[in-house]
């Protein structure tokens, strides 16, 4: 893969004595969007806390721009640029719209560029520009998921990590969300990792993907060739047709041809 941004090669982490991820290797190409997939607990919220400097892995080297990583305190990683809007939004409830969004940009001391970078976030998620002097806590799961991502727009990343952006949104949302996230990509090329429980809407999206299985990658390839992959589809159609029972049988599942 060309002009890499993100690389690890055998990432190991662990909570206490528990390894969570096993052995990860994965690459993001620059302005590249990548889907990283899989069943409740395979791993893929550990892999962004890796990255991002939350956890420190026991093994395994990440490098960001070029740089090792694997040792880096997560403000220095953030100011190398790179964002993570974490699972479940994580705004500052009490803070209003407008202070969460400076939040994002506490490292900067460019004022011009920040003003300006408010201005683009604002044309991403006008209904933000509507709320701004409201506590964050108020904001619906929909506007607080368009918040953390405008918050971590504010670092004007090179790259972006998003955990889950569809969790409890409508289908209406999810698709307003994805088409900011897939604006962001073309206009900033700003390079995104992106974990999904939704695998329709990430592998369209995405141009690359890896999925994971018990801290392991068990499949990787071009999202095209992966919406074509038998047990992709064998996944779409049981979470399509049966619902939850397609989620279970997605977790029951032991082995990726
Ligand atoms: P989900 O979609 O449910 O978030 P995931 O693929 O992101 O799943 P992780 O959250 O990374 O999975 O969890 C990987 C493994 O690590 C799971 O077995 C989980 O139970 C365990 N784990 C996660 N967080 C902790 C923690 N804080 N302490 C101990 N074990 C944890």
């Amino acid at each position: 893969m060309n002009d890499t941004i993100l690389k690890l090669t055998n990432v190991e982490s662990y909570y206490g004595p528990i390894m969570a991820i096993r052995g990860i290797s994965l690459e993001v190409a620059r302005g590249q969007i990548v889907a990283l997939l899989g069943a409740n607990g395979a791993g893929k919220t550990t892999v962004l806390k890796t990255i991002s400097g939350i956890l420190d892995p026991q093994k395994g080297t990440i490098e960001f721009r070029g740089q090792p990583i694997q040792r880096m305190e997560a403000n220095r990683i953030v100011a190398m640029g790179l964002s993570h809007v974490p699972e479940g939004r994580e705004v500052f409830p009490f803070l209003s719209v407008r202070e969460n969004l400076m939040m994002g940009a506490f490292l900067r001391r460019d004022r011009d560029g920040v003003a300006a970078d408010l201005e683009r976030v604002y044309g991403y998620f006008p209904r933000l520009r509507e709320r701004l002097q409201q506590p964050a806590g108020q904001l619906s799961g929909g506007e607080q998921q368009m918040l953390a991502i405008g918050r971590a727009l504010m670092n004007r990343p090179t790259l972006l990590l998003l955990d889950e952006p569809s969790l409890g949104l409508s289908p209406l949302l999810v698709k307003e969300i994805f088409a900011i996230i897939r604006r962001v990509n073309e206009e900033q090329g700003t390079s995104i990792l992106l974990v999904e429980q939704n695998a329709k809407v990430a592998l369209e999206t995405a141009h690359y993907g890896y999925v994971m299985e018990v801290g392991r990658v068990v499949m990787n390839d071009s999202c095209a060739r992966l919406l074509n992959s038998r047990d992709i589809q064998e996944f779409y159609l049981g979470a399509k047709e049966a619902g939850a029972r397609g989620e279970r049988r997605w977790k029951k599942k032991k082995t990726w041809r």
